[in-house]
């Protein structure tokens, strides 16, 4: 079952308290795809620019990924400028240029209206649901969404959220959507606004399911070296939704596929830090991830 993903496909600019790389391949479709991995079929809807190296590109498709809605247009890629704290669980952007992304509308190609899963990256939420409008019955919508379209966009958000059947954001963005401190009261009431499920990652310390009937708290794997965080979030998403295809998983089902995939998620972030950029994701081979599944169940049992 195909899942496709609408979001940024970008360069990234990246200081961390040791190091310092400038134009790393990143962006949330980037991410979200390779974790995905070759067996879920992403299909990426994005615009890249006239600088975006065919090798990346290239990358992408002999990942398995289809990249028939990616529009190359005249003018830059996406480029984000991020410096992280010394416990890397904070982040400052330094820099978002949208270049292309700012005149973008994104086209579905025809034979991509019947996707089942859909994840709207983190992009502007009119795109998201522009997207989301041109899909015509997919079985399960996730959304990430972040401070600046919380903040900048919050009516175009909330006019989306109806439609989303899992948001996924981090603790801070829960806390500023809903007005609530609490995260528990944050999930409630983002609940409120459509989302039947809600997902809050905290970083290294793990992520919060708040099913339908259920919760789920799953610890972070603890990693012995963090190079770069970033894209943590967006791989997550892939593990997660890949999980959830593999289980043929839909809005209806109960809580079960989804705890499931709150461990592939899990699992499949932690390669991400290990590395900047895409490089911790592609050294990801499936005996490290059973072993990294097995050493994960093992940190949540009495
Ligand atoms: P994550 O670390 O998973 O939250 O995602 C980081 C990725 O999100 C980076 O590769 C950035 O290129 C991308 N990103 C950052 N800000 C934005 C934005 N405003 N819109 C779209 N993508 C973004």
């Amino acid at each position: 079952m195909a899942i496709l993903v609408v979001g940024s496909m970008a360069y990234d600019t990246i200081e961390t308290p040791r190091e310092r790389r400038v134009r790393q391949l990143g962006g949330a479709a980037t991410y979200f795809a390779l974790a995905a991995g070759r067996e879920a079929g992403v299909r990426v809807v994005a615009v890249v620019g006239e600088d975006f190296l065919p090798a990346d590109l290239e990358l992408l498709a002999s990942h398995g990924v289809d990249l028939e809605g990616v529009e190359r247009a005249a003018g830059r890629s996406f480029h984000w400028s991020g410096r992280y704290r010394a416990d890397f669980n904070e982040r400052d952007t330094l820099a978002t240029e949208l270049g292309v992304f700012a005149g973008f509308r994104p086209r579905v190609p025809a034979g991509w209206t019947a996707s089942e899963y859909l994840f709207l990256a983190n992009i502007h939420p009119s795109l998201q649901a522009e997207v989301l409008a041109a899909v015509a019955r997919p079985r399960l919508v996730v959304l990430d969404t972040m401070n600046l379209w919380i903040e900048t966009r919050r009516a175009d958000l909330l006019a989306v959220l109806p439609r989303v059947d899992v948001l996924l954001v981090n603790d801070s963005e829960a806390r500023q959507l809903s007005g609530e401190l609490g995260l528990a009261a944050a999930a409630a009431a983002i609940k409120r606004l459509g989302p039947a499920r809600v997902v809050i990652k905290k970083g290294e310390h793990g992520a919060l399911l708040f099913g339908r009937t259920s919760v789920l708290a799953v610890p972070g794997l603890l990693l012995p070296a963090v190079v770069d965080p970033t894209g943590a979030g967006d791989s997550f998403a892939g593990g997660f939704l890949a999980s959830l295809a593999a289980a043929a998983a839909d809005r209806d089902s109960d809580d079960a596929p989804f705890r499931a995939a709150m461990l592939a998620g899990t699992v499949t972030a932690s390669f991400v830090p290990e590395d900047f950029s895409v490089g911790g994701l592609l050294r990801r081979t499936p005996g490290e991830v059973a072993i990294r599944l097995a050493r994960l169940t093992d940190m949540m049992v009495p």
